[in-house]
Formats: C-alpha cells, structure tokens, sequence
C-alpha cells in the first residue's frame, strides 16, 4: 500500500499560516481537502507539511453589503448557499454555490480552495470574473481579470494566502451549468451578469481557464435578451475537446447556457 508522512499544522491566523509556509518549501495550505486530498492519493502532490487554515477566523467570515459581498477564503460553498443575506442579495452565488459537487464536498470545499486551484471547469471562477470580483489575500487585492491565469495556474506566489474574495452587486445575474453527471463539474457553464458598467460573460468548463467572451457580451450589450445571445456563434477553435465532449459541443453549448442565464436574470 502507497503511504508517506507529512507533517500537520493548524494555523491561527493568516500571519502564522503564511510564516509556516515561508519556511517550508514543500509545504502547502489545506482548506477542505476536496481537491488536494485526491491529488496526494494520486500521488500527483506530496506536500511535507499541511498547513490547515480552515481554522482562521477572519477566513470565515461572509460579510453582506446594499452593494458588495465579501466571501472569506475558508467559508465552505453550504454556508455560501444557505446563507439567507447572501441569497437576498446576490442569489446567483447562492444558487451556484448549491449546486457544487455533492453534499459532502459542499460542506468541506471552500471559495478560497476552488480558485486557487483554479481547475478549469470549477464554477466559482465563472462568478468571480463574471461579477468582477477581487482576491483579497494576505498582501494585496488582486482583480478576477489578473488572477485567473492558466490551467490550475493563477496569479498568487507560492507562499501567499487568499483571505476572501470580494463581489460587486450587480444589477441582474445568473449561472447556468451543464454539468458532469457525475461530479457535477461543469462540462460548459456560463455566468451572466448585468452591472452598471455592462454586461458581463465569463465561461468556465470550455477552455483551459475561464474566459469572457466579447461576442456574447457586445450581443447582450446591444440587446440583453436570450434572442440575443441564441444569435451568437462561438468558434471551437480554442476550447477543449476531452472524454467528455468535443470543442465543438461546448461552442454550441455557450449561447444556449447563456440564453438560459439572461432568461433567468430577467427572471
Ligand atoms: C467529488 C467532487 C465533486 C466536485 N464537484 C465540483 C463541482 O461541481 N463544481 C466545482 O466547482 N467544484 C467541484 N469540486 C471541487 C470542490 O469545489 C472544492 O472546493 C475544490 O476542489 C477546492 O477544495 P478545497 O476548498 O477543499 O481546497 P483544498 O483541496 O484543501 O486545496 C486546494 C488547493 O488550494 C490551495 N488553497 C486552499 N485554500 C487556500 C487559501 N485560502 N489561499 C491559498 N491557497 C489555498 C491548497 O494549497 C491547494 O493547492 C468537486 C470535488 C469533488 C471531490
């Protein structure tokens, strides 16, 4: 049988989680587990320390404004969705938040986790870029379009922690996945949003990463209704083709979803 010891460390605040990474090398953070747990039984990762910061109050918190919601890092996507404030004021994270993966990974996995790991068919990226959201960590606000860099890639250092992640409130919005039966990972999905600086397309599932599509949103800018957005055509060339479904598939699937998503906000 495949085993290997690290070491276990319960940070308790974001100060002591970021020194103990400093000063270990092959250390890494775990929030939930739901994505670096299966990654170390793969034997993909082999981190010699844990450094749990699910613990850390201020990682916690989710704080409701008239116009702005910050979620914490640590906040698992059940408390994201059942959370009363946030369904009032910003139901589409509420609603999106709900349907990730199953119960068990509902109540482990956390905001923070899933876009740091920023796995290409996640669906927390969608909102983040789709709301224009902003990544507080432990040393600098970083904006949605700088974060989300590449396939599990984004803009943090090896060593920096992400404390919450803030959201405008915009005026309409709506996600709308076609998801793995299985897991429930999005194969295609869209985030819609209407802000008073306009609309807002980002795609998460399609390509290596999430992306906005300019198509969609100069048709929804125009016209910000499913007629709109059914009229678009989205080129495969630069989306992914796996076991799953081809490039093809998921071009066809974007303007359904985000027809899906208008008709939705416009409720
Ligand atoms: C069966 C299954 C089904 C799933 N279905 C879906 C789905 O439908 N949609 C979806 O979006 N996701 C899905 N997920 C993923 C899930 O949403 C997890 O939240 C996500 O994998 C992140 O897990 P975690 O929060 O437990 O982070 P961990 O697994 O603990 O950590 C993930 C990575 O993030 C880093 N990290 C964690 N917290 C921080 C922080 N605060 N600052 C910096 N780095 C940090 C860790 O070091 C690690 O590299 C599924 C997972 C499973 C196991």
């Amino acid at each position: 049988m495949y085993s290997y010891s690290f070491d276990y460390q319960r940070a308790a605040d974001p100060k002591s989680a970021v020194s103990a990474l400093t000063a270990d090398s092959e250390a890494k953070f775990l929030a939930g587990g739901q994505s670096l747990l299966p990654t170390m039984r793969l034997r993909l990762a082999q981190p010699s320390k844990l450094i749990d910061v699910t613990r850390i109050p201020q990682l916690k918190q989710i704080r409701v404004e008239p116009q702005k919601v910050t979620i914490g890092a640590a906040v698992c996507h059940a408390d994201v969705a059942n959370n009363t404030d946030v369904q009032r004021v910003l139901p589409a994270l509420a609603l999106l938040a709900g349907d990730i993966g199953d119960q068990q990974v509902r109540a482990l996995g956390t905001i923070g986790g899933s876009i740091a790991n920023n796995d290409p068919a996640a669906d927390y990226p969608a909102a983040v870029l789709g709301l224009d959201g902003t990544v507080v960590t432990d040393r600098r606000s970083i904006p949605a379009a700088d974060f989300f860099v590449g396939m599990y890639e984004t803009a943090l250092h090896a060593d920096e922690l992400i404390v919450a992640v803030e959201f405008s409130v915009p005026e309409k919005a709506a996600y709308e996945k076609f998801k793995n039966p299985a897991s429930h990972f999005a194969l295609t999905g869209v985030f819609v949003a209407k802000t008073a600086g306009g609309v807002r397309v980002a795609i998460t599932g399609a390509g290596p990463s999430v992306f906005r599509s300019a198509e969609l949103e100069n048709a929804l800018n125009a016209n910000f209704t499913e007629a709109a957005a059914r009229g678009v055509t989205i080129a495969p060339d630069d989306l992914n083709t796996d076991l799953h479904a081809s490039a093809e598939y998921r071009a066809h699937l974007i303007p359904v979803l985000t027809a899906r998503a208008v008709r939705t906000a416009l409720g």
